[in-house]
C-alpha cells in the first residue's frame, strides 16, 4: 500500500495516517512531524524550516524531497508507506514522480474552513513522538501526556488562528491543485470529514477497500 493523504491543514491527515499505518503495518512519512522534530534538535534542516514552519508558510520543496527521498530509502518503506502531508505543491508531486515514487492512490479528505478553524483550537500534540489528541474530541487518557508514549502534550505554535488561516490560503492555493493532477492520473479518492475519527477511518477504509 502506498497511499497519499490530502487534505487541508488539521483534516485529520496525521489521526488517519497513524490508524492506518497500525491496520496495513505500514510507516507513516510525516513531513510535518519530522521537520518539527529537527526544529526541536535544532539540525541544519530544522533550522532552516523554523521560520517558515511557524509563519505557515510552505518549506522550500527542495529541503522538502531530500528529507522525503532519504526516508522512503530505509528498508521500513519496502513493503509500503503513507504520506501525511506530503506532496503539497505540483512541484513537489513531479519531483516524487521523477524519483520513481509511484503511489497506488492519493484519498483526500475533504472538510470545510469554518470544522478546521473550529477544530485546530482544541488540538494537542505529543512534543516526543508527535501524535495527536484532541481536548474534546481525541482526548489523552491522562491530560497533558501522550497515551503512546507518555511525552508532554502541547499546542503546536502554527495552530495559533492566524497562522492557521495563513496556512488554509497556503493550502487551497498550493495544494488542492494537486487533487487534479492525481485525478488525471485515475488515484484520486475523495473522502468527506466524519463526526468522529472512527467513522471517518471507516469511510476511508470503505473508499480503499480495505
Ligand atoms: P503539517 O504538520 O503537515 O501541518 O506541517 C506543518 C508545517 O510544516 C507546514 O505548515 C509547513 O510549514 C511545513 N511542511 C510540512 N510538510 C511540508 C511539505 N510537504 N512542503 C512544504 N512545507 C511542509
Amino acid at each position: 500500500m502506498k497511499l497519499i493523504l490530502l487534505g487541508a491543514p488539521g483534516a485529520g491527515k496525521g489521526t488517519q495516517a497513524e490508524i492506518l499505518s497500525r491496520l496495513c503495518a505500514v510507516p507513516t512519512i510525516s513531513t510535518g512531524n519530522i521537520l518539527r522534530a529537527a526544529m526541536k534538535n535544532g539540525t541544519p534542516v530544522g533550522l532552516q524550516a523554523k521560520a517558515y514552519v511557524e509563519s505557515g508558510k510552505l518549506v522550500p520543496d527542495e529541503v522538502i524531497m531530500g528529507i522525503v527521498r532519504e526516508r522512503l530509502a530505509e528498508p521500513d518503506c519496502a513493503g509500503g508507506y503513507i504520506l501525511d502531508g506530503v506532496p503539497r505543491t505540483i512541484p513537489q508531486a513531479e519531483m516524487l514522480e521523477q524519483l520513481g515514487i509511484d503511489v497506488d492512490v492519493a484519498l483526500s479528505i475533504e472538510i470545510t474552513d469554518e470544522t478546521i478553524v473550529e477544530r485546530m483550537s482544541g488540538r494537542r500534540v505529543c512534543s516526543h513522538c508527535g501524535a495527536s489528541f484532541h481536548v474534546a474530541n481525541n482526548p489523552p487518557k491522562e491530560e497533558g501526556k501522550c497515551d503512546l508514549c507518555g511525552g508532554e502534550l502541547i499546542i503546536r505554535k502554527d495552530d495559533a488562528p492566524e497562522t492557521v488561516k495563513a496556512r488554509l490560503e497556503v493550502y487551497h492555493r498550493e495544494t488542492e491543485p494537486l487533487k487534479a493532477f492525481y485525478e488525471a492520473r485515475g488515484k484520486l479518492r475523495t473522502v468527506d470529514n466524519q463526526p468522529s475519527i472512527p467513522e471517518t477511518t471507516a469511510a476511508i477504509r470503505t473508499v480503499l477497500g480495505i
